[in-house]
């Protein structure tokens, strides 16, 4: 796996391999060495960003805004077409570096390179249709419509467990809608950022525009903190916990700023006594152990009707025997490794608790050993009998743990899957025309995402994509979500002889 950033044709000094390994400069004083969770080896090290060269990076990013903003938005389109199509020609390499540096199967690094070109496709399109509306106004001779302005320097902080896709959501929406953005990627997976990076840049030399359209900073909480707080960003777009989360919100709200948050899921399937398991059970297990239950959408409770239980629950034992877990970039296996042994610690914390509290374990609960697994990061993913009074069942474990659950009625089950704090992605398995209406009508699933004989992962860019409660409610991607990346404006002319105040207020002076 070496050599994956000279095959991406990376230029200096974001990397060099005169050393012999990748290296990064963010200008600072602390490095950190970055190694693969599949198998421990080392990718490269990495100068984090400081805040010093984060406050020069700022001042790059609002000299490139005066330049960006002023492009015709169909033409910031044709520069984010430019930048689909070198995607496309690295989706391979860039794929490869994901699943390397994050530990996801090969398909999903993959799969997370086509979501960047499809974001990009849809971006170019959008770069059209940033519509605002026109109203009739109350006074004669007067016209009112709303238009859209970008809002400045979009900062967007991502999490480990999707590298690239969520930053190309957001920035390739941003750039479209006339913003420039800060990245700052998770310290755990910056490799790839760095790479996609490169690339964009590429993109921006070739059209002799400022290289502060797209900038990059790495660091650990701090540098995302100082984000949050700094005027200088309008908009900060942040992916992760929701514990950073609520930290973020306050410090942006603190100073009236503009954020979207996409946070934890605690997602779950209802599967009713109508269901088809043929449908319900691969999305079942892809929705549980894809990248080794390290999605925000990872289904985590499982929510059956009592007269299918026994049987779903067998089935499943069978296909979680099934897996073939280790090498992600080995396209047989299925299961790949957890980021690192802390989320490790933490699968075995949450089974041993789950167990405390009343659940039964009915498969898994193995931390892999062997030179195969020399990373300590593999373990086996893990299904648990669990009941309505386990508080754990409320909280996100970052690991493939599958709590699952009987019901009687539909409103119980309903009531079971909308008892945790998160709202993000949620499905029901049915061929029961009422169940299904009812799990979609607004006494139904409260979560940003509701699928139907669909499991709660993989969503397409098309739709608006984020959650509810303390998933922080922001959307991203498809749909409308541009507007988020805007500043409304509306306008009033008078296009008549007399002065005329609205409501009809008689004001003579
Ligand atoms: P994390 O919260 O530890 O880190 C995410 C990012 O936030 C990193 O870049 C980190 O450096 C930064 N950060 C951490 N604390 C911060 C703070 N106080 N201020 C500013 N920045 C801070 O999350 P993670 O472990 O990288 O990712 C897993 C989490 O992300 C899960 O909870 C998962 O559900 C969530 N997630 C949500 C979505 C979504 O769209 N809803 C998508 C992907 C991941």
């Amino acid at each position: 796996m070496k050599n994956l950033l000279k095959e991406l044709n990376l230029n200096p000094p974001y990397y060099n391999t005169s050393s012999g390994q990748e290296h990064w400069t963010g200008q600072g004083k602390k490095t950190v060495v970055i190694k693969s969770p599949v198998d421990d080896n080392t990718i490269g090290s990495i100068q984090l960003t400081d805040k010093k060269s984060y406050e020069a990076i700022v001042e790059t990013a609002n000299s490139a805004f005066k330049i960006w903003k002023a492009m015709p938005a169909p033409q910031r389109g044709e520069i984010v077409r430019q930048f689909g199509d070198a995607l496309r020609k690295e989706k391979e390499n860039l794929g490869k570096l994901v699943s390397y540096e994050m530990g996801k199967s090969l398909q999903e690094g993959y799969g997370e390179v086509q979501e960047m070109i499809d974001i990009c496709d849809f971006a170019v399109g959008l770069s059209r249709q940033l519509y605002g509306l026109q109203m009739h106004s109350e006074r004669p001779n007067h016209r009112m419509f709303e238009q859209w302005h970008p809002l400045g320097i979009v900062g967007i902080i991502s999490a480990f467990n999707f590298p690239v896709a969520v930053w190309a959501w957001n920035a390739a929406l941003a750039w479209v809608c006339g913003n420039v953005c800060i990245w700052k990627p998770s310290e755990k997976t910056p490799f790839s950022a760095i790479a996609c990076q490169e690339i964009f840049k590429n993109i921006l030399k070739q059209n002799n525009l400022p290289e502060g359209i797209s900038n990059l900073v790495i660091g650990d909480s701090e540098i995302g903190k100082l984000m949050a707080s700094d005027q200088n960003i309008a908009l900060v777009s942040a992916t992760g916990s929701t514990r950073m989360g609520k930290d973020v919100a306050e410090t942006v709200g603190k100073r009236l700023g503009k954020s979207i948050l996409e946070l934890g899921g605690n997602n779950a399937i209802i599967v009713t006594e109508e269901a088809d398991l043929n449908v319900a059970i691969p999305a079942i297990v892809f929705g549980a152990v894809g990248t080794a239950g390290q999605r925000c959408t990872t289904t985590r409770r499982l929510i059956v009707h009592k007269s299918r239980y026994q049987d779903l629950l067998e089935k499943l034992k069978e296909a979680y025997k099934q897996l073939n877990i280790g090498d992600p970039l080995n396209e047989t296996n299925h299961v790949g490794p957890l980021i690192d042994t802390d989320a490790v610690k933490a699968y075995l914390k949450t089974i041993e608790e789950a167990q405390n509290q009343g659940g039964q374990l009915v498969y898994g609960n193995k931390v892999l050993e062997g030179e195969a697994f020399k990373s300590n990061c593999y373990v086996t993913p893990t299904i648990i009998e669990a009941n309505i009074n386990m508080e754990i069942v409320k909280h996100e474990t970052f690991a493939p743990i599958l709590y699952v659950f009987p019901y009687d009625t539909l409103k119980e089950a309903i009531a079971i899957q909308n008892n945790v704090p998160q709202g993000l992605s949620s499905a029901i398995f049915s061929q029961n025309m009422q169940h299904v209406e009812t799990f979609l009508s607004n006494s139904g699933s409260d979560c940003g995402i509701a699928n139907v004989n669909i499991g709660t992962s993989g969503a397409e860019i098309g739709g608006a994509f984020g959650g509810e409660k303390e998933t922080g409610g922001g959307r991203e991607s498809g749909s409308d979500s541009w507007k988020a990346y805007m500043r409304r404006q509306t306008c009033t002319i008078n296009y008549g002889k007399g002065a005329q105040l609205a409501q009809g207020i008689i004001f003579n002076v």
